[in-house]
Formats: C-alpha cells, structure tokens, sequence
C-alpha cells in the first residue's frame, strides 16, 4: 500500500522528500531494511533532501532557535547533561535505533540526544520561570526517543510541555502525551 501511495504523491509533487521518507520508514517498520535503503539511495542519486530540523522556544519576549547537535545559547548542553543524569537515575534508556529509522540522514550522524527539540526543552527549562508551560515549534515529526524523553521530563520536573511538530500538537503532562503516542 505505501508503495502505491508513494506513486500517487510522486505524481503530485515530483521531488517531494516526504513521500521517499515515507516509504523508506514503512520498509523498516516491516524489518525490510534493503529496500528501505534502495529508498535513501534514490534520494541521494536524485538529491532530495528534507529540510534541516529545527526547534523554536519563546522565553520571555525572545524567540530561540535551535538546530541539531548545536548549542548557540551555551545554557542548554549544560541543562541536557543534567537531565540525562536524573532520568537515567529513573530508569531512562535512550532508544537510539528505533529513533535512527525516522530522521534525515544528515541528521543520523549527529547523536539523537542532541536533537533540536531536546536543547529547546533543556534551554526553557534553564531560563523559563518555574511551573511556567514549556512551549516548543518544531518543524519536522518529532522522533520516538524525542517524545519518550518529553513525556518523562513532563513527570521528572512536573512541568507541562507543549511541543508542535510537523503532524501535530503534543501536550506532555505527569509522564503521558496527549497524542496517546500516535502521531
Ligand atoms: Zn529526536
Ligand atoms: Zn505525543
């Protein structure tokens, strides 16, 4: 079925990197990794990319802007590291294969624990003012460790985060995704 919709969103938008990934993902859903690279190899002969990921914060009137594997605030690596310890501390794995299959290859050689969304999350919760919601835009589909990490920082420091990726609004509260983590 993916490989019929595939053709059918090819016809509509030619070079769309959507469709490609889409297939690519369902391949390694069914274990059938051959051919979800045969997928990327096309991708790359026929150089369609995905736009680079990135993450939005608002804290006070400023907005900040992260990207992957880069902190410009000089504040969120420092926050992260404190928080992989404490989640750790509770039993956190991070689930770097299964989240490996759903980004961009560019993105796969930078680690997962330093996705964008994740700095946005360790910065606000630097800088916001505490109980504050934590509210963050991303502009691609957030990956399963992104979203198991939000969902246990939501418990770990009781805080609400809302975070807008590319299919929709999740809002992590005690531990649990209002997505009921389908997206
Ligand atoms: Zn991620
Ligand atoms: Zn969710």
């Amino acid at each position: 079925m993916a490989e019929r919709v595939e053709r059918r969103l090819a016809e509509l938008e030619p070079g769309d990197a959507g469709d490609h990934v889409l297939l690519s993902n369902t391949y390694a859903a069914a274990g059938r990794w051959e051919d979800a690279a045969v997928v990327r190899t096309t991708m790359s002969r026929r150089r369609i990319r995905k736009p680079p990921g990135w993450s939005a914060i608002e804290v006070g009137s400023a907005v900040y802007r992260f990207v992957a594997g880069e902190d410009q605030s000089g504040e969120a690596d420092g926050m992260l590291a404190e928080i992989m310890s404490r989640l750790a501390a509770e039993g956190y794995v991070p689930e770097v294969a299964r989240a490996l299959r759903d980004v961009e290859e560019e993105e796969k050689q930078l680690a997962v624990a330093r996705h964008s969304e994740k700095l946005a999350v360790a910065f606000g919760l630097a800088r916001a003012c505490p109980g504050a919601v934590i509210r963050v835009v991303k502009n691609l589909r957030v990956c399963t460790d992104c979203h198991t990490m939000m969902k246990l920082i939501s418990k770990a420091y009781r805080r609400e985060i809302v975070l807008r990726d590319r299919s929709r609004f999740h809002t992590f509260v005690e531990g649990s995704c209002s997505c009921g983590d389908f997206w």
